[in-house]
């Protein structure tokens, strides 16, 4: 049998990368957060002082980017030339530069093969927002994790106020709609739920039972494969 691809998808704030860091320690499966990868162009570009509108500047970053991914101790640590940035590539501002990014086709391109190829070494469960639908479209496990504005905007203020940076929880509520939008009526690869993925609703359960219903739906779609 050949490894196993679990999809996560879902908007920014649902609960993604803890539920899906969790559950893939938990199976001993390789975690693979792609937004990182988004956020190091977006911090390389916002670096280089170009605006996130500018799409030619954009793709003339693109070859002075230098993408690398590395576990320790199961993280992942994102290098960006070299540099690791995966502390840096957290802030509302890196955020908004990833989704805008994340927009321009030769960006997609760009992360498709190296995306894929993760998936060719091991059991790997990978979040982002095309995964199910462009990614891995044969992965025999597809989740698409959501949870209503309000609650997304309220785990995403409390950890940001955890880290000590100033914001407001409306403000964090206008970024969180933004940055739907933008994913979900971009041209190419837009946040969608693949035909084929069991969506979980995250807005009423705790963190604990999330990650319990995703190891349930990867056990369930496992079993019937065997
Ligand atoms: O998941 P995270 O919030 O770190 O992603 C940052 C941004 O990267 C998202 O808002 C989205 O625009 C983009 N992204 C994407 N496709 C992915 C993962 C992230 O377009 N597979």
């Amino acid at each position: 049998m050949g490894y196993i691809s679990v999809a996560i998808d879902g908007p920014s704030g649902a609960g993604k990368s803890t539920v899906a860091r969790a559950a893939a320690a938990k199976l001993g499966y390789v975690y693979v957060d792609t937004g990182a990868m988004y956020r190091a162009i977006g911090l390389a570009v916002c670096r280089r002082g170009i605006s996130g509108d500018d799409i030619a500047g954009i793709v003339a970053t693109l070859p002075t980017v230098e993408l690398a991914i590395r576990y320790q101790d199961g993280e992942q640590h994102i290098l960006l030339c070299g540099e690791d940035v995966s502390e840096a590539i957290r802030t509302p501002e890196i955020a908004k530069y990833a989704s805008q990014v994340s927009a321009v086709p030769e960006v997609r391109a760009f992360l498709l093969e190296t995306q894929r190829n993760m998936a060719k070494n091991g059991n790997i469960l990978m979040d982002g927002r095309d995964i199910g639908t462009v990614i891995l479209p044969d992965a025999p496990v597809k989740i698409f994790l959501t949870a209503s504005d309000e609650a997304r905007a309220q785990r995403r203020y409390l950890e940001l106020c955890e880290k000590g940076q100033q914001v407001t929880f409306d403000q964090v509520l206008h970024d969180i709609r933004q940055r739907d939008l933008q994913d979900s009526t971009r041209a190419v690869a837009p946040l969608r739920q693949a035909d084929d993925a069991v969506l979980l609703d995250t807005s009423d359960i705790s963190l604990e039972q999330s990650i319990e219903a995703v190891l349930r739906i990867i056990r369930e779609r496992t079993e019937e494969r065997k």
